[in-house]
């Protein structure tokens, strides 16, 4: 073992801690804002939501935080998850570029999020909360959340996007499977959900919209906690178990990423894959170039406004300054429904203004087309969010191949698409399209970004 590996990883291959990059920043990241007072919010404004080990984890500088044990005897079912270098889809595209991908699918879920599911509801037990309530788009955060419930003997209540409730029964048949209760949202369960069915009863929600639902009811009910998915600090922190591995599985075989590429809905698993690799480079290590990749139907790092906005529609959530499309903006429903969100990771979204990554959009038919290029090289069917990523990865690998230059591209698998299998037959019978949002519709919700003095 070198050094590296043995300060990352225990003797089981797990690691020890949860990479915090706040302790790295050159420059720290703005304040969040409470909307009513619009100073910055302090621990307790958030203690309605969130259990204070989260909280506190939420606004933490210190570098490495320590994985409690339990959490990473849950861990150890499906982790350290594998790191496998893609020989088959380099020798498909010909590319003198080496190209590994950390796959994340084998979780109970399917993709990254009981990485940070599994934490959340432990803290939440820990706190003596006995209902946690959420939003899922495509399904995958909810039914990883109902899975961690189900370990701690918590409820869990889901909100799903009425699309993907629709196109997805399978993913809400999981969560039951898990115990968990799931509704469509809209719903007719919240004041935010009523007043949008009233305005429009066929509405295909979002995942603005569904936070709103969420946060309502854990705001209402002193049992009840929300959860979140992706976005926070905490949520990226944990998510950062991925890339402390493939720092240790990029040690061992020997190598060391050039780019680094992953699709981001709210940045949780691109943070994950990303955020230790770009620490190092931070404390004066090797320096990575490092690729967001989104969808063109809903391009908040590419084409948003780095501005404080909410992080739902309803407008109950605290201001964070993030690249958004205006929480009041409906992406078009597209497949890869976790990647339907307004906004970016406040975190991810600093680093992007910084200048530490870039960021590139793509149309879902060409991101399924990798995907299928890919599953037919390694023999696993991506989820439609994953899709992005490879996409990217056989981008990059392409241009090293016209460059006539050898580079090693590290991605985040994110998950599978076991239970998307509807997009794969809508794409392979014609009938998936490139959802173009109207440009006006960005420009009204760009307008009612909240007002906010230079903070
Ligand atoms: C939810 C999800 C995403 C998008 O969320 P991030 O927070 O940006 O990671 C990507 N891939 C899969 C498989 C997902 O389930």
């Amino acid at each position: 073992m070198t050094d590296t590996v043995k300060y990352l990883l225990d003797e089981t291959h797990l690691p020890k801690y949860w990479y915090n990059l706040a302790a790295d920043l050159p420059v720290a990241a703005p304040p969040v804002l409470h909307p009513g007072t619009m100073q910055p919010v302090g621990p307790n404004d958030l203690a309605p939501l969130f259990p204070m080990d989260l909280i506190l984890q939420e606004v933490s500088t210190e570098r490495d935080i320590p994985i409690p044990e339990p959490v990473r005897e849950v861990y150890r079912q499906w982790r350290p998850s594998p790191l496998f270098r893609a020989r088959r889809l380099e020798k498909l595209l010909q590319t003198p570029a080496k190209i590994y991908y950390k796959y994340e699918g084998v979780s109970p879920a399917g993709s990254h999020k009981p990485n940070t599911a599994v934490p959340q509801a432990f803290y939440n037990k820990q706190a003596g909360v006995k209902r946690l309530v959420t939003e899922t788009g495509a399904g995958q955060w909810g039914s990883s959340l109902a899975f961690a419930g189900a370990l701690y003997g918590l409820e869990v209540k889901v909100f799903m996007v009425r699309v993907s409730y629709d196109q997805k029964p399978y993913r809400r048949a999981l969560m039951e499977t898990y115990g968990a209760t799931c509704v469509a949202s809209p719903s007719n369960e919240t004041q935010s959900g009523r007043a949008l069915l009233a305005q429009r009863p066929d509405h295909p929600g979002s995942l603005g919209i569904a936070i709103s639902e969420a946060v309502e009811v854990a705001a209402q009910n002193d049992d009840t906690k929300y959860a979140l998915g992706s976005v926070l600090n905490h949520v990226l922190l944990h998510q950062t178990v991925v890339g402390q591995e493939a720092m240790a599985q990029m040690d061992m075989a020997g190598d060391y990423p050039d780019v680094i590429i992953a699709c981001t809905g709210g940045g949780s698993n691109f943070a994950g894959l990303a955020f230790p690799f770009l620490g190092a480079q931070l404390r004066g290590g090797k320096k990575v170039r490092i690729v967001a990749v989104e969808p063109a139907a809903c391009p908040s790092l590419t084409r948003g406004t780095y501005a404080y906005d909410f992080g739902d529609t309803a407008g109950l959530t605290p201001l964070t300054k993030m690249h958004t499309l205006g929480s009041t903006f409906i992406p078009p429903g597209f497949h890869a429904g976790g990647l339907r969100y307004h906004g970016m990771a406040p975190l991810v979204s600093h680093i992007k203004e910084l200048g530490l990554i870039e960021a590139v959009a793509y149309e879902q038919i060409a991101c399924f087309e990798a995907g299928v290029t890919f599953a037919r090289a390694e023999g696993i069917v991506p989820a439609p969010e994953s899709n992005h990523a490879v996409k990217g990865a056989i981008a990059e690998a392409l241009k090293c191949k016209a460059e006539g230059k050898s580079r090693t591209i590290l991605f985040n698998l994110s998950g599978h698409g076991h239970f998307d299998m509807q997009a794969y037959l809508d794409y392979f019978g014609g009938k998936l399209k490139d959802i173009q949002y109207a440009e006006a519709d960005l420009a009204t919700a760009l307008a009612k970004l909240p007002q906010v003095k230079a903070a």
